[in-house]
């Protein structure tokens, strides 16, 4: 017998002790009485444990005979119970006593005589006496019971009378026996009850069965009598744990077979770790398929990586013959053509470039797949940005005739921290879907401050359209990034349907959220709420000179340039003999090299993916040989645009990197903003601020384009000349007017309408101090300042007007 059945012969008697020393408190009230009860129903819980693993050992046929109790009532010298503390758990009708129960009642009439004759001897004679009843446990149903009249421990000065029940018959139903049913049947699992000593107090479940182990294969031993000391190493640390008051789980080899392990503290009423419990299953056919979706997710992650790779490849093969499409479309559009040839070139010209923002897009969103995007953290001012936005788009609203608002919040910093680029990415995506879907009303974007504490800032970006809406079905799935086979999104997206994926994604990225509310036919509204790090450091500009490609200022600069694509090369011969540079051509590294040792150049333009010797090898050595060019500009020009490829680039002694497919103008200035070139009347350095605040002026009226347009069509070309001048004299007249009468409504009203016309001829300038009038006058309502600016302007258009007047033919 298991050392832990005298700890509960103690109990027994401590019980009897404890419950005599609460009968014999002189005043019982309810409260008392109710904490009785409570202790009761718990120690009688702890020998219902004891009981069953002394005489009900799971599983085994008993045959001692039950001497121990199975519950206790306390009841008064009438009989009438006062306390039956777990009763309910024998009789199945019995949630609850009634008020008033006399104990007799629940002894069946045949056996009342014996009980009847038990009590009262007991009372009269003070000893303790038993009676054998017919206990009633539910509705015609009774159990053979030794009721047990404790009258040592009772005490009849308070009218308290301990009666102990012990049932005789244990086949029937019983909540232990289920108990032990269920334990001792566990399919496919063991579970162990054990002390502080790994002594096996309860065993139970099939499994065992397997490795001919039964209960009594445990109960009694240590976990060191039954394992083999291999198996001991691989179990102790469950029971150890366990009995030191942890939960730990695992998986455990034995045999042939794997098993989840999972082993806790059992604790007393005071939270003592007392014994501790392990379960055991065997989850060898879990394990199995566990295996296969391991491979197979494995395999599926191979083929997406396979997939991936094959599209990052694909998209730089698909931006080679790009570039060169692109680029010698910007040459065809030098050379002298017709008007129809002109429209063609601007078809050409279209397809290509949005091929080029598809394929963008695409890998664009593939990256962010792969969690190759990070956001970055720089200062930034959030006002630039959003004026930015708000110059480009109110452009973009006022030619399709859609009113355009940006509302600022006051309270908003003047710099946070963040990724001003993927913001702006975010916002433009927004921006460009409520123009694209509107075709009456309005445009409105908002910026709210939402919270702000002592470093953080949450903003809330709006942009709300009056356009065609989204069904509401459809809502759900907006965010979804197109899946092949997806019906709903496929059908749900218009265009390419990659937009608002990426949207999503970014602003995860951010850690933030992005929601919509729209109705068909009214409008939508997208909000964005970004958490944003405040910033008191002012960012810093990056200052670029801007050149003009007519000013011939890398005339007799020697550049060398590596490619291996055919057409790329010939393009880059048109550009680089278009420049006057005195160049030359290489296809591959090696022969890059051999130039490079030849003699020094100006700058060095390196394709990165050259067969032979690839671009960043090329200038591993060259700034490693420390030869003629070891201090040589080079550019890298590659298809790949991927930031942390780009770094490795820079990193490895490449100045600076142009993307594929890139515009002429671009290279230009890069390469002239690497040499430092000097530039004449355009030297002053124009930062981003300084092109949005203060628009440059000094337009002058330009016929080139209307020149290539009329395509010798002198009609059409004084025509248009015409209707320019008209148009600016018409808003003269008006300005004056709004002046006079101080109808700033119409000045603004005015000036708006008045943009296209300007941007025509290129007169951005104008273009942009109109816009700044429009803001003046409906967006901020500064009319202080705006008869200045008026003036200022007018003067300018008037000029204007004489030099197209003048270029009439
Ligand atoms: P795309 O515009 O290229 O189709 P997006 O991911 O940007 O891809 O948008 C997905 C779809 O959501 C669009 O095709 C359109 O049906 C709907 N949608 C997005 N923005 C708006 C909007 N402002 N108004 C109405 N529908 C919109």
């Amino acid at each position: 017998m298991p050392e832990n059945s005298n700890n509960f012969r103690l109990s027994l008697s401590s019980l009897s002790k404890t419950i005599n020393s609460l009968l014999n408190k002189k005043e019982l009230n309810e409260e008392n009485l109710i904490q009785i009860e409570q202790w009761l129903s718990f120690h009688l819980n702890k020998i219902r444990i004891r009981k069953l693993e002394d005489v009900s050992i799971v599983g085994e046929k008993e045959t001692e005979e039950r001497t121990k109790k199975d519950g206790v009532f306390i009841i008064n010298t009438a009989a009438d119970i006062i306390l039956d503390p777990g009763f309910q758990n024998y009789h199945n009708d019995y949630t609850e006593r009634p008020e008033k129960l006399n104990l007799a009642d629940l002894v069946e009439e045949s056996t009342l005589n014996e009980f009847n004759s038990a009590f009262l001897e007991a009372l009269s004679e003070k000893k303790n006496t038993k009676a054998e009843v017919l206990l009633k446990t539910g509705i015609n149903r009774q159990r053979e019971c030794v009721l047990e009249f404790d009258m040592l421990a009772s005490n009849t000065d308070n009218n308290r009378v301990i009666v102990y029940y012990s049932f005789k018959d244990l086949q029937h139903v019983h909540l232990a026996d289920f108990q032990s049913i269920v334990l001792n049947n566990l399919p496919g699992m063991d579970v162990f009850l054990f002390d502080q000593e790994y002594r096996y107090i309860l065993a139970g479940g099939k499994e065992k069965e397997k490795y001919n182990l039964t209960n009594s294969s445990f109960i009694g031993k240590t976990l060191f009598d039954v394992y083999t000391k291999q198996d001991q190493r691989r179990y102790f640390q469950f029971y150890n744990k366990a009995i030191n008051g942890e939960f730990t789980e695992g998986e455990v080899r034995y045999k042939k077979d794997v098993y989840y392990i999972a082993a806790a503290p059992v604790k007393d009423i005071e939270g003592n770790t007392v014994a501790g419990i392990l379960i055991s299953q065997n989850v060898t056919k879990d394990k199995i398929l566990e295996a296969k979706l391991i491979k197979s997710k494995e395999e599926a992650q191979r083929a997406n990586k396979a997939k991936s790779i094959f599209l990052a490849n694909m998209s730089h093969e698909i931006r080679t013959p790009l570039n060169s499409i692109i680029g010698f479309t910007d040459q065809l559009k030098k050379t002298k053509l017709d008007a129809q040839q002109q429209k063609f070139i601007s078809l050409i010209n279209h397809s290509s470039e949005h091929l080029l923002y598809l394929v963008n897009e695409i890998v664009f969103l593939f990256k962010l797949g792969m969690d190759k995007v990070y956001i970055e953290k720089t200062s930034f001012s959030i006002k630039e940005l959003l004026n930015e936005l708000a110059d480009v788009y109110k452009k973009q609203a006022a030619e399709k005739n859609l009113e355009f608002s940006m509302t600022i919040d006051k309270a908003l910093p003047d710099f946070v921290k963040g990724d001003p680029f993927r913001l702006r990415q975010i916002l433009m995506n927004l921006l460009v879907n409520a123009l694209k879907y509107t075709e009456q009303g309005r445009v409105a974007m908002s910026t709210k401050v939402s919270r702000k504490t002592k470093k953080m800032v949450d903003l809330v970006f709006e942009v709300t359209d009056t356009g065609i809406g989204i069904e509401e079905k459809d809502l759900p799935y907006i965010f979804d990034v197109f899946e092949q086979g997806n019906k709903r999104t496929e059908k749900i997206r218009g265009g390419a349907g990659l937009g608002l994926g990426i949207c999503k994604k970014l602003v995860t990225l951010f850690k933030g959220d992005i929601t919509v509310s729209s109705k068909k036919n009214e409008g939508s509204t997208f909000s964005v709420n970004i958490p944003l790090e405040l910033s008191d450091a002012k960012p810093r500009k990056e200052i670029e000179k801007s050149y003009d490609l007519d000013d011939s200022l890398l005339r007799g600069k020697k550049i060398l340039l590596a490619d291996d694509d055919k057409h790329n090369r010939l393009l880059s011969e048109v550009v680089l003999k278009g420049w006057q540079t005195d160049f030359i051509l290489v296809e591959d590294g090696e022969e890059a090299l051999n130039a490079l040792k030849k003699e020094r150049f100006d700058l060095v333009l390196l394709d990165i993916h050259m067969p032979r010797k690839n671009g960043v090898d090329v200038v591993k050595k060259v700034r490693a040989n420390n030869g003629l060019n070891a201090d040589t500009p080079i550019v890298a020009l590659t298809a790949n645009a991927l930031k942390a490829d780009i770094n490795s680039y820079l990193k490895v002694g490449f100045n600076d990197y142009v993307i594929k497919p890139f515009y002429e103008l671009e290279l230009y200035n890069k390469i002239c903003n690497i040499l430092q070139i000097e530039n004449g009347e355009k030297q002053k350095p124009v930062t981003k601020e300084a092109i949005v605040k203060e628009p440059v002026t000094g337009d002058t009226f330009d016929v080139h384009d209307l020149e290539k347009t009329a395509a010798g069509d002198k009609q059409f070309f004084n025509s248009m000349i015409d209707n320019f001048t008209e148009n600016a004299e018409t808003l003269l007249a008006e300005f004056k007017g709004g002046l006079k009468n101080e109808d700033w409504k119409i000045i603004g009203e005015r000036a708006h309408k008045a943009i296209p016309s300007f941007k025509f001829f290129k007169l951005t300038g104008i273009a942009g101090a109109l816009s700044k009038i429009e803001d003046l006058a409906l967006r901020d309502q500064q009319f202080d300042a705006l008869p200045e600016t008026v003036n200022k302007v007018s003067g300018q258009i008037e000029e204007i007007v004489k030099q197209a007047k003048a270029a009439k033919i």
